[in-house]
């Protein structure tokens, strides 16, 4: 009784600030930079030589909300191996957000970036907010997806769209701060 009063004052905007968690996950092809943007969100680093993920690594960072919420994001960082890909739904199924990743220079990463898309949205229903992610910006030069391309298939999608560096770490904070401020906070508890 005392919880539920506790959650009803903090969804009236009580003086306690809430805290929710989102899990959110990363899918796309191997080698587009997702453990990157992953190690650049969570600690402010790059590393050239990291090793490719086996199966998938889990991280959490805390995000501040709008109007002093705390989001708790539990991030989920796959492997994009074709002999790991049965293992994605177990971590995206019920996500309340995706960051599905290609690298600008790769358009073959593009277009499984778009599979990975089509699929999310079927199987969870279009419940989860996706974020499509053109990395290695810092490569512009030598980029084969233009930024319109990926903009315009977002816009259809109904996707966030962003380019970033995970080497730089041009655009990386942005893409985990907006992605957690769309994904939808769970409704308060009803008067018992
Ligand atoms: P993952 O397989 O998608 O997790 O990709 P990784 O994060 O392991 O990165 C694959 C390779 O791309 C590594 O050698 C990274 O150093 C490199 N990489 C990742 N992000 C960037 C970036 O933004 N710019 C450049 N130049 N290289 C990157
Ligand atoms: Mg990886």
């Amino acid at each position: 009784m005392a919880q539920q009063q506790q959650q009803q004052s903090q969804a009236a905007g009580g003086a306690k600030p809430m805290r929710v968690q989102h899990r959110v996950v990363l899918l796309g092809e191997s080698a587009v930079g997702k453990s990157s943007l992953v190690m650049r969100f969570s600690r402010n680093e790059f590393n050239q030589y990291n090793e490719s993920t086996i199966g998938a690594a889990y991280v959490s960072k805390d995000v501040a909300l709008d109007g002093g919420c705390t989001a708790q994001l539990q991030i989920w960082d796959t492997a994009g191996q074709e002999r790991y890909k049965s293992l994605a739904p177990m971590y995206y199924r019920g996500a309340g957000g995706a960051v599905v990743v290609y690298d600008i220079t790769q358009a073959a990463s593009f277009g499984r970036a778009r599979a990975w898309v089509a699929e999310l949205q079927r199987q969870n229903e279009g419940k989860t907010v996706i974020a499509l992610v053109g990395n290695k910006l810092d490569l512009a030069a030598k980029r084969t997806v233009s930024r319109e391309e990926g903009a315009a298939y977002a816009a259809e999608a109904g996707l966030l769209f962003y380019e970033t560096s995970a080497q730089s770490g041009q655009g990386v904070q942005q893409v985990f701060e907006e992605l957690s401020r769309k994904i939808p906070l769970p409704a308060p508890e009803p008067p018992a």
